[in-house]
């Protein structure tokens, strides 16, 4: 049986309201088996409908503090007031289990990420125009109107780094974006640099041929 490689660590970003965690869920609905979504800690409130564990692991500032002491984040940043993380643990175990994993993160933290794992894949993921992040932030009322016009002006900070990126994807329509996203993500594996003891076996293998 063919040896499983190691899983293709994946970063996601995108403004406040792109839909990135509505791309996400519908990613791992179609294709359990191959992707793992990394749960982030934050000091933020849970919104309604959200649960522990879930969306997130929502921690005291003081938990925060004590994982970062311990190691236990592979990076975090701040983010209008409130604190995020990655959990080390799992992402790494993940990825040893050849799962594609992803982290829904900002900016700071992408690149971060990209600095400890080069090989990182970074995508970003847009709404179509500002008007609609807006219409997106506004509508989903979970915010107030001040946090609702942070966010907005974070998107703006963030849109001098999209350039960092490997890959910028438009969300204007859901099933088009998932289709993408993943395309963008299996064709990792096919990159020469990750294989190449695939490449080595072939190559002795032809010799052997040769020798006969
Ligand atoms: P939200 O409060 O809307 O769930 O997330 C706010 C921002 O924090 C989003 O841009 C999200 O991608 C980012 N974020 C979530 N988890 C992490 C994390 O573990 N690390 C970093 N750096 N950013 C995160």
């Amino acid at each position: 049986m063919e040896k499983k490689n190691r899983g293709v660590l994946a970063v996601v970003s995108g403004f406040s309201g792109a839909g990135k965690g509505t791309i996400m869920k519908e990613l791992l609905a179609q294709y359990p088996d191959q992707y793992a979504l990394s749960v982030s800690a934050t000091t933020r409130e849970p919104r309604p409908g959200e649960t522990d564990g879930q969306e997130y692991f929502f921690v005291s500032d003081e938990r925060f503090r004590e994982m970062i002491a311990q190691e236990e984040l592979l990076e975090y940043a701040g983010y209008v007031n409130h604190y995020y993380g990655t959990p080390k643990a799992y992402v790494m175990e993940q990825l040893d289990a050849g799962k594609d994993v992803i982290l829904e993160i900002e900016i700071q933290g992408a690149l971060k990420i990209r600095k400890k794992f080069p090989d990182t894949l970074l995508l970003f993921i847009s709404a179509p125009d500002a008007k609609t992040l807006q219409e997106r932030l506004s509508g989903r009322g979970t915010e107030d109107e001040g946090t609702v016009a942070k966010r907005l002006s974070r998107a703006c900070e963030e849109s001098e780094g999209i350039e960092a990126y490997d890959y910028f994807v438009v969300n204007d329509e859901l099933g088009k974006c998932v289709a993408q996203v993943h395309g963008i993500i299996q064709n990792e594996h096919a990159r020469v640099a990750r294989n190449l003891e695939k490449i080595a076996q072939i190559r002795a293998e032809l010799k052997a041929f040769e020798r006969r």
